[in-house]
């Protein structure tokens, strides 16, 4: 059985554009219409999902982390909270969130540089090359990467400005949570499914997750 199931809506009032399962280490990627809903279910719980976003007709304006932050007055995205472009144009709005809103915009991905400037381990690939894999099809690349949401992850920072030892701690969500998001434009959503396991933001075992797009019905 889906351990999902019993915490997501019913499907009877939706159009479902696309229904996917995505290992972890693996990207997704698809071009939302506006209005279209965006699903990312945290299948097995404590899964680190990183993403990025960017206008699908001028792919040069992307989710920007400052506008986002400073309109939410919050380093954390939960329901309500709206994902800016670097033109403080709202890209998507977060319109349900089953966790207890912890959603990180602050740590960025993690990648082969990194897991060996942090870990010491060499050539261990991460969200970063999940992302350029992904926008290669698009005709984007290196320069489009910019510090992204990591959903279901928890970063906290203390009253001194420190972070945790290991920056991130486990997160709080549990098999089936899920975030929903909403185009207010046509987007370009990227997602990398986290590998990572030197750190706690995949509690050790990365899992697979899945993530749905649809538009609501209009008598739904
Ligand atoms: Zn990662």
């Amino acid at each position: 059985m889906n351990p999902s199931s019993t915490k997501q809506p019913q499907a009877t009032d939706l159009t479902i554009h696309s229904d996917d399962i995505v290992a972890p280490g693996k990207s997704w990627d698809n071009v939302i219409q506006r209005g279209g809903v965006l699903r990312i279910i945290d299948l097995h719980g404590q899964q680190g999902v990183d993403f990025l976003c960017y206008n699908a007709k001028m792919t040069d304006e992307r989710y920007h982390a400052p506008n986002t932050i400073k309109a939410a007055q919050s380093i954390h995205i939960t329901n309500g909270s709206v994902l800016y472009s670097d033109y403080a144009n709202p890209l998507m709005s977060v319109i349900s969130d089953t966790t207890a809103g912890r959603h990180d915009t602050i740590a960025g991905c993690c990648s082969s540089w990194s897991n060996e400037m942090l870990y010491g381990v060499a050539d261990v690939p991460g969200c970063r090359e999940n992302f350029l894999g992904a926008l290669e099809k698009y005709g984007m690349g290196w320069t489009d990467i910019v510090p992204n949401i990591n959903f279901f992850c928890k970063v906290p920072v203390y009253a001194d400005g420190s972070t945790a030892d290991s920056v991130f701690v486990t997160g709080p969500s549990t098999a089936g949570d899920y975030i929903e998001l909403e185009a207010q434009m046509d987007v370009l959503a990227v997602i990398s499914n986290c590998p990572q396991i030197n750190n706690p933001c995949n509690s050790g075992d990365p899992t697979e997750i899945q993530v749905k797009v649809y538009t609501p019905n209009a008598n739904g």
